[in-house]
């Protein structure tokens, strides 16, 4: 299981945001509660005295789903609970202090005796000592409310659909990406709904199918990582990377929204791992065509008709270029290194130069310095016999 900050903050960053908290203060947060470092890290207590467990510090009482083994539930777990916090009580003070000192003391509540606990006015003398020194480490003595102006509005959506069964692994670089339509033929089926229904079929996997990522609108679910393949194109299903573009008939047409799904998840998943991948994205009729599925399924998805298929490509291509210009990067890399390269060559001939010329010059100081010292020495001591 992965114990690196970093992995965890990766995994965390995309769904605090989704989840609109501020994640420079989250990030915060946590490293308040447990160092962003997980229980099975060197010399990490699991469970505090009060039983505050994992990397969110929840407590087992109340959360028991809240799985201090696992990093990733536990802090999901965190995430929803400080979301709903700030929900509830509508800043940044009151929600920290109620993660921290607890919402009942923040929203106030009736004790069985029937005393009643007037929620929490917001100021430095009436919270614990311990929700004072909270909030001070996270938010600044000032308790100020963070900036959340800026923060960048929740965009692609990952989630996490896994498949229980990947066929295989790549032994080469794939070829493309297989655009697969998922055609419920549901006519009417809203485009989430063909998205999630889609989704749970590959995990529930009743056929053995596999690929890699079901594209909704904004949203992706994650089946395969990028080096694993599924059966979804018979034999040209382990040379292929392969999606489903939520699409409950043929005459639906694939969003915008979809498309922008599409290329973050080839930029952000893909290309970090096949940074050479090929930009070539055929419908699955088209690889059935070409013979390589090594049957005929008469599939028709995603479009039968080419110009469709080129019409979604050509919108993907205008948002992949505009997100990554991947190959373009590698010339433009490839340019500035030569340049560079030149530049340095051009430096050291100068320099080689100068050098020789340096040579030259101190040469001939020093053999002036010979000549008069001979003269000098001529003058007092006589000639060198
Ligand atoms: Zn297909």
């Amino acid at each position: 299981m992965a114990t690196d900050p970093s992995d965890i903050k990766e995994y965390a960053r995309p769904r605090a945001e989704a989840a609109s908290l501020h994640w420079p203060t989250y990030e915060k947060q946590i490293a308040q509660e447990s160092n962003w470092r997980h229980w099975s890290s060197p010399g990490v207590v699991k469970s505090s005295p009060t039983g505050s467990m994992g990397l969110g510090q929840l407590n087992s009482k109340f959360y028991p789903e809240s799985d201090w083994r696992d990093p990733y539930v536990n802090i999901a777990k965190s995430i929803e609970i400080m979301a709903g916090n700030l929900r509830r009580f509508g800043s940044y003070r009151k929600a920290l202090a109620a993660y921290n000192w607890g919402g009942g003391n923040v929203g106030g509540y009736t004790k069985p005796d029937g005393t009643v606990v007037p929620p929490w006015d917001g100021r430095r003398e009436t919270i614990s000592d311990q929700g004072r020194h909270y909030l001070d480490v996270i938010l600044g003595s000032a308790w100020e409310e963070p900036d959340t102006a800026p923060a960048p509005t929740p965009t692609i959506v990952y989630q996490d659909y896994r498949d229980p069964g990947p066929a295989g692994t790549f032994a080469a670089q794939p070829k493309g990406i297989i655009l697969h339509g998922s055609r419920s033929g549901k006519d009417g089926n809203p485009k989430a709904a063909e998205y999630l229904g889609t989704a749970r079929y590959e995990v529930n996997n009743p056929d053995g199918l596999g690929w890699h990522a079901t594209v909704g609108e904004n949203v992706v679910a994650v089946h395969l990582t990028p080096r694993e393949w599924g059966w979804n194109a018979r034999a040209a299903s382990d040379k292929y990377l392969a999606v489903e573009l939520a699409q409950a008939t043929v005459d639906e047409p694939i969003t915008d929204a979809q498309v922008d799904a599409l290329a973050d998840w080839i930029t952000t998943r893909v290309l970090p791992v096949w940074p050479r991948l090929p930009m070539y994205f055929p419908t699955h009729a088209e690889v059935e065509r070409s013979g390589e599925t090594g049957q005929r399924d008469g599939k028709t998805d995603v479009f039968p008709d080419q110009a469709r298929a080129d019409e979604l490509r050509g919108r993907l291509m205008a948002r992949l270029t505009t997100t990554t210009g991947s190959d373009d990067v590698t010339k433009a890399e490839a340019d500035a290194l030569r340049a560079e390269n030149a530049k340095l060559r051009e430096q050291v001939n100068g320099l080689i130069t100068a050098v020789a010329v340096l040579g030259d010059d101190v040469a001939d100081a020093h053999q002036a310095q010979v000549t008069k010292a001979r003269a000098i020495r001529e003058q007092f001591i006589g000639p060198r016999v």
